[in-house]
Protein backbone atom coordinates (compact mmCIF):
# COMPACT_ATOMS: atom_id res chain seq x y z
CA UNK A 1 0.00 0.00 0.00
CA UNK A 2 0.99 3.80 -0.29
CA UNK A 3 1.97 4.94 3.44
CA UNK A 4 1.44 8.41 4.38
CA UNK A 5 2.56 10.89 7.33
CA UNK A 6 0.41 14.00 8.53
CA UNK A 7 1.85 17.11 7.74
CA UNK A 8 3.21 19.22 10.65
CA UNK A 9 0.22 21.28 11.78
CA UNK A 10 1.74 24.23 11.29
CA UNK A 11 1.83 23.37 7.46
CA UNK A 12 -0.86 22.87 7.66
CA UNK A 13 -2.87 25.81 8.99
CA UNK A 14 0.24 28.37 6.94
CA UNK A 15 -1.64 26.06 3.71
CA UNK A 16 -4.88 27.00 5.32
CA UNK A 17 -4.29 30.80 5.78
CA UNK A 18 -7.28 33.08 6.38
CA UNK A 19 -9.97 30.38 4.99
CA UNK A 20 -13.14 30.80 7.66
CA UNK A 21 -14.55 27.92 6.21
CA UNK A 22 -12.95 24.04 5.06
CA UNK A 23 -13.85 20.64 4.30
CA UNK A 24 -11.16 17.80 5.24
CA UNK A 25 -11.51 15.28 3.64
CA UNK A 26 -9.90 12.00 3.96
CA UNK A 27 -9.77 8.55 1.96
CA UNK A 28 -10.73 4.99 3.10
CA UNK A 29 -7.67 3.29 0.74
CA UNK A 30 -4.25 3.21 1.77
CA UNK A 31 -4.06 6.16 4.31
CA UNK A 32 -7.12 4.64 6.87
CA UNK A 33 -4.95 1.47 7.08
CA UNK A 34 -1.38 3.40 7.86
CA UNK A 35 -4.08 5.94 9.87
CA UNK A 36 -2.78 8.57 8.22
CA UNK A 37 -5.63 9.64 6.54
CA UNK A 38 -8.88 7.68 7.70
CA UNK A 39 -12.01 8.85 9.34
CA UNK A 40 -10.30 8.89 12.32
CA UNK A 41 -7.51 10.84 11.52
CA UNK A 42 -10.08 13.02 9.79
CA UNK A 43 -11.57 13.99 13.16
CA UNK A 44 -8.33 14.89 15.02
CA UNK A 45 -7.35 16.92 12.37
CA UNK A 46 -10.43 18.88 12.55
CA UNK A 47 -10.46 19.57 16.03
CA UNK A 48 -6.80 20.31 16.28
CA UNK A 49 -7.37 23.06 13.36
CA UNK A 50 -10.74 24.09 14.97
CA UNK A 51 -8.98 24.90 18.30
CA UNK A 52 -5.68 26.30 17.33
CA UNK A 53 -7.71 28.84 15.26
CA UNK A 54 -9.80 29.39 18.27
CA UNK A 55 -6.60 30.02 20.34
CA UNK A 56 -5.75 32.37 17.85
CA UNK A 57 -9.25 34.47 18.05
CA UNK A 58 -9.64 33.86 14.36
CA UNK A 59 -12.21 30.75 14.44
CA UNK A 60 -12.32 27.93 11.58
CA UNK A 61 -15.62 25.85 10.87
CA UNK A 62 -14.34 22.73 9.27
CA UNK A 63 -16.57 20.11 7.96
CA UNK A 64 -15.57 16.31 8.10
CA UNK A 65 -16.20 14.05 4.97
CA UNK A 66 -14.40 10.15 3.79
CA UNK A 67 -13.92 8.78 0.19
CA UNK A 68 -14.28 5.57 -0.39
CA UNK A 69 -11.11 6.37 -2.73
CA UNK A 70 -9.94 10.02 -4.08
CA UNK A 71 -7.98 8.36 -7.11
CA UNK A 72 -10.66 7.06 -8.30
CA UNK A 73 -13.43 9.54 -10.92
CA UNK A 74 -16.64 8.11 -9.75
CA UNK A 75 -15.75 8.93 -6.01
CA UNK A 76 -14.91 12.42 -6.54
CA UNK A 77 -17.86 13.33 -8.61
CA UNK A 78 -19.24 12.75 -4.79
CA UNK A 79 -18.12 16.19 -3.58
CA UNK A 80 -20.58 18.27 -7.17
CA UNK A 81 -22.87 19.54 -5.21
CA UNK A 82 -20.64 20.96 -2.34
CA UNK A 83 -17.12 21.54 -3.43
CA UNK A 84 -18.24 24.90 -3.33
CA UNK A 85 -19.45 25.52 -0.06
CA UNK A 86 -16.27 25.41 1.15
CA UNK A 87 -12.70 28.25 1.12
CA UNK A 88 -10.71 25.39 0.20
CA UNK A 89 -10.34 21.42 0.66
CA UNK A 90 -7.41 19.77 2.60
CA UNK A 91 -7.64 16.78 1.81
CA UNK A 92 -5.85 13.47 3.52
CA UNK A 93 -5.56 11.01 0.92
CA UNK A 94 -1.85 10.05 -0.80
CA UNK A 95 -0.75 12.59 -3.43
CA UNK A 96 -2.86 11.36 -5.96
CA UNK A 97 -6.57 12.38 -4.49
CA UNK A 98 -5.63 16.34 -4.48
CA UNK A 99 -4.58 16.34 -7.78
CA UNK A 100 -7.29 14.33 -9.08
CA UNK A 101 -9.98 16.43 -6.64
CA UNK A 102 -8.01 19.52 -8.29
CA UNK A 103 -8.57 18.11 -12.20
CA UNK A 104 -12.58 17.93 -11.26
CA UNK A 105 -12.98 20.85 -9.32
CA UNK A 106 -10.58 23.65 -10.77
CA UNK A 107 -12.02 26.45 -9.26
CA UNK A 108 -11.51 24.98 -5.96
CA UNK A 109 -8.45 24.86 -3.75
CA UNK A 110 -7.47 21.19 -2.59
CA UNK A 111 -4.13 21.32 -0.06
CA UNK A 112 -2.22 18.25 1.04
CA UNK A 113 -2.08 17.45 4.23
CA UNK A 114 -0.30 14.44 4.35
CA UNK A 115 3.35 13.82 3.39
CA UNK A 116 3.14 10.70 0.38
CA UNK A 117 6.16 8.57 1.37
CA UNK A 118 6.68 5.14 0.18
CA UNK A 119 5.04 1.72 -0.70
CA UNK A 120 5.35 -0.54 2.08
CA UNK A 121 3.62 -2.64 4.20
CA UNK A 122 3.22 -2.93 8.57
CA UNK A 123 6.27 -4.78 10.07
CA UNK A 124 4.83 -4.48 13.80
CA UNK A 125 1.62 -2.10 15.06
CA UNK A 126 1.87 0.96 14.37
CA UNK A 127 5.51 0.95 11.81
CA UNK A 128 5.76 0.63 8.46
CA UNK A 129 8.44 -0.33 6.35
CA UNK A 130 9.45 0.26 2.30
CA UNK A 131 9.49 -2.45 0.26
CA UNK A 132 9.31 -1.03 -3.23
CA UNK A 133 10.14 2.29 -5.34
CA UNK A 134 7.92 1.33 -7.78
CA UNK A 135 11.17 0.86 -10.36
CA UNK A 136 8.21 -0.43 -13.74
CA UNK A 137 10.90 -3.68 -14.19
CA UNK A 138 10.39 -5.87 -10.99
CA UNK A 139 13.97 -7.80 -10.44
CA UNK A 140 13.36 -9.25 -6.84
CA UNK A 141 12.94 -13.15 -8.28
CA UNK A 142 16.62 -12.50 -8.55
CA UNK A 143 17.07 -11.35 -4.81
CA UNK A 144 15.37 -14.21 -3.16
CA UNK A 145 11.96 -11.78 -2.87
CA UNK A 146 14.14 -8.81 -1.67
CA UNK A 147 14.21 -5.36 -3.33
CA UNK A 148 17.40 -3.30 -3.38
CA UNK A 149 16.22 -0.82 -5.12
CA UNK A 150 14.07 0.35 -2.56
CA UNK A 151 15.75 -1.13 0.50
CA UNK A 152 19.56 -0.81 -0.11
CA UNK A 153 19.85 2.78 0.57
CA UNK A 154 22.19 2.87 -2.52
CA UNK A 155 19.87 1.30 -5.23
CA UNK A 156 22.77 -0.95 -5.93
CA UNK A 157 22.11 -3.86 -7.65
CA UNK A 158 25.42 -6.20 -7.13
CA UNK A 159 26.00 -6.65 -3.92
CA UNK A 160 27.14 -4.67 -0.76
CA UNK A 161 28.95 -1.42 -0.83
CA UNK A 162 31.71 -0.84 1.72
CA UNK A 163 29.57 0.71 4.30
CA UNK A 164 27.96 -2.86 5.25
CA UNK A 165 28.74 -3.74 8.80
CA UNK A 166 27.43 -6.44 10.93
CA UNK A 167 24.15 -6.45 9.20
CA UNK A 168 23.34 -2.67 9.06
CA UNK A 169 23.42 -0.28 6.34
CA UNK A 170 26.26 2.66 6.94
CA UNK A 171 23.12 5.36 6.86
CA UNK A 172 22.04 4.39 10.28
CA UNK A 173 22.64 1.88 13.03
CA UNK A 174 18.97 0.59 12.90
CA UNK A 175 19.02 0.30 9.23
CA UNK A 176 19.45 -3.32 8.20
CA UNK A 177 21.31 -3.69 5.03
CA UNK A 178 19.25 -5.61 2.42
CA UNK A 179 22.80 -6.73 0.53
CA UNK A 180 23.67 -8.81 3.97
CA UNK A 181 20.10 -10.08 4.01
CA UNK A 182 20.10 -10.63 0.02
CA UNK A 183 23.87 -12.34 0.61
CA UNK A 184 23.15 -14.68 4.13
CA UNK A 185 19.92 -16.09 2.72
CA UNK A 186 21.53 -17.16 -0.44
CA UNK A 187 24.49 -18.43 1.63
CA UNK A 188 22.21 -20.31 3.77
CA UNK A 189 20.33 -22.29 0.70
CA UNK A 190 23.53 -23.19 -1.23
CA UNK A 191 22.77 -20.72 -4.31
CA UNK A 192 25.44 -17.79 -3.67
CA UNK A 193 26.58 -18.66 -7.20
CA UNK A 194 22.93 -17.47 -8.18
CA UNK A 195 24.53 -13.45 -7.40
CA UNK A 196 27.51 -14.03 -10.53
CA UNK A 197 24.29 -14.12 -13.36
CA UNK A 198 25.43 -11.86 -15.70
CA UNK A 199 21.81 -9.52 -15.81
CA UNK A 200 21.09 -6.85 -18.90
CA UNK A 201 21.63 -3.15 -17.35
CA UNK A 202 18.22 -2.14 -15.65
CA UNK A 203 16.22 -0.43 -17.92
CA UNK A 204 15.27 2.60 -16.08
CA UNK A 205 13.26 4.10 -18.58
CA UNK A 206 10.17 1.90 -16.87
CA UNK A 207 10.42 3.96 -13.67
CA UNK A 208 9.83 7.58 -12.87
CA UNK A 209 12.87 8.59 -14.69
CA UNK A 210 11.82 7.88 -17.76
CA UNK A 211 8.60 10.38 -17.21
CA UNK A 212 4.97 10.43 -15.99
CA UNK A 213 3.83 6.94 -16.46
CA UNK A 214 0.68 5.07 -17.84
CA UNK A 215 -1.06 1.28 -17.26
CA UNK A 216 -3.28 0.46 -19.98
CA UNK A 217 -5.23 -2.69 -20.06
CA UNK A 218 -4.26 -4.72 -22.59
CA UNK A 219 -8.27 -5.26 -23.83
CA UNK A 220 -8.43 -1.46 -24.40
CA UNK A 221 -5.09 -1.23 -26.79
CA UNK A 222 -6.97 -3.65 -28.99
S1 LIG B 1 12.34 -4.20 -8.17
FE1 LIG B 1 11.14 -2.36 -8.64
S2 LIG B 1 8.98 -3.06 -8.79
FE2 LIG B 1 10.17 -4.71 -7.77
S3 LIG B 1 9.89 -4.32 -5.57
FE3 LIG B 1 11.79 -3.26 -6.22
S4 LIG B 1 11.20 -1.17 -6.76
FE4 LIG B 1 9.32 -2.42 -6.65
S1 LIG C 1 25.29 -0.71 3.62
FE1 LIG C 1 23.98 -2.17 2.51
S2 LIG C 1 21.94 -1.19 2.38
FE2 LIG C 1 23.42 0.39 2.98
S3 LIG C 1 24.00 1.36 1.06
FE3 LIG C 1 25.56 -0.24 1.47
S4 LIG C 1 24.79 -2.09 0.43
FE4 LIG C 1 23.06 -0.63 0.52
Amino acid sequence: MIVADRKPINEILWMVGDCKKILVLGCKGCVTVCNAGGMKEVGILASILKIARKKEGNPIEVEEKTLERQCDPEYVEQLRDTYKNYDAVVSMACGVGPQFLSAAYPDQKFFPAVNTTFFGGAVAHGIWSERCAGCGTCIIHYFDGMCPIARCSKSIQHGPCGGSSKGKCEIAPDVDCIWDMIVRKKTEQGRLDDLLMVRAAKDWRTSAHGGPRKSIREELTK
